[in-house]
């Protein structure tokens, strides 16, 4: 995550065009939507237009598509044919899932192109247009219900591509539906970078960071089981678990009591409830969780109750860690595990 001092920093390492900073952050410029390297050549943006990243899965994501000047999924000195060809056609069809048969259809080599990608950005080439895909989807809901409105009355802007990713992950939109029910998803940012919550007026269904791994996967098994379509939008549940995560990353709040639905099998809610036992600043390990719900013997699948967690923080699946001490793994990345551990503990102990 990004410090307020970090930011006055990177932005007159981008005013300088100072190439020491290369590599280091990502710009996205709100008023473009483009995201660039430190060293671009284009008129620099104002501060308060700047978002800054780590990384550029991270500008992807926060729906910021990649600048045509500088290039930043580029190597500076080096741009790769491959992979900028793979990036043009991406933000041709910015909605579409690629598969291996489509970089035939480029004359790409799958294998060459997927090695390029990955070592010149740490994630492959269908990650990226996932990233990309989803941050479309995304933009829609940091943009909020009443542009969308706008949008729907209008007709949408320019490239229907945009329109396609969104309800390709989301859904289509409620009008297309006919009697289907609706879910409303916010963008929450949180000191830990930006969550997703989906809810409708009773619960809240989902809570999950942005650059999650299986993200789309999950938003996807939420409309099947809900029969639902996602539009973005605040509920009564969106705003209780927003004003609660405040509270807990101030260090003033121990239990979350925004009202859930548990889209699992009777075992995963039982885990996930139990889970919620655990008080704060304390862990456990998966074979003390299943001991405790009665099924010592079930570890491995109380392990994978605990991966199928789709309300982060909330359910606090990141207290549980292996019997050695080890942190194990974290939908949302060990870092952030190591983070909440951490920022419970001082909690726990005041
Ligand atoms: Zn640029």
């Amino acid at each position: 995550m990004i410090k307020t001092e970090h930011k006055q920093e990177y932005y007159q390492a981008l005013i300088d065009k100072n190439t020491d900073y290369e590599g280091l952050f990502y710009v996205g410029v709100k008023t473009t939507g483009v995201f660039c390297r430190p060293t671009c050549p284009a008129r620099k943006p104002k501060f308060e237009n700047c978002e800054f990243y780590e990384t550029a899965k991270q500008a992807l994501l926060a729906s910021f598509r990649p600048c045509k000047r500088c290039r930043p999924l580029s190597h500076p000195n080096q741009v790769s044919e491959v992979v900028q060809m793979l990036v043009e056609a991406i933000e041709e069809q910015p909605e579409k899932r690629w598969k291996d048969m489509d970089f035939r259809q480029l004359s790409i080599d799958a294998s060459t192109a997927r090695r390029q990608f990955k070592k010149r950005f740490g994630m492959t080439f269908v990650e990226y247009a996932r990233a990309r895909r989803m941050g479309i989807a995304m933009k829609q809901i940091r943009a909020g219900e009443n542009v969308i409105e706008a949008q729907l009355t209008a007709g949408y802007e320019s490239s229907s591509g945009f329109r396609d990713a969104f309800s390709r992950i989301m859904g289509s939109a409620p009008s297309l539906m006919g009697s289907s029910n609706i879910l409303k998803a916010s963008w929450l940012d949180t000191p830990l970078g930006p969550m997703v919550a989906i809810a409708d007026d009773e619960a809240l269904y989902l809570l999950e960071f942005v650059d999650r791994r299986g993200l789309e996967r999950e938003v996807e098994r939420l409309r099947q089981r809900t029969k639902s379509a996602i539009i973005p939008g605040y509920t009564q549940p969106i705003h209780s678990i927003e004003h609660e995560l405040n509270q807990y990353f101030d260090g003033k709040l121990t239990h979350f009591l925004t009202p859930v639905c548990y889209l699992g099998s009777p075992f995963q809610q039982k885990v996930w409830e139990q889970l919620r036992q655990i008080p704060i600043g304390e862990t456990r390990s998966y074979l003390e969780l299943a001991t405790t719900i009665g099924r010592p013997t079930a570890f491995r699948a109380v392990a994978q109750a605990n991966g199928a967690n789709q309300l982060a923080i909330m359910v606090p699946c990141h207290r549980v860690i292996n019997s050695n001490g080890d942190l194990a793994g974290y939908g949302g990345g060990i870092a952030r595990k190591q983070w909440l551990i951490n920022h419970e503990k001082q909690i726990g102990n005041k």
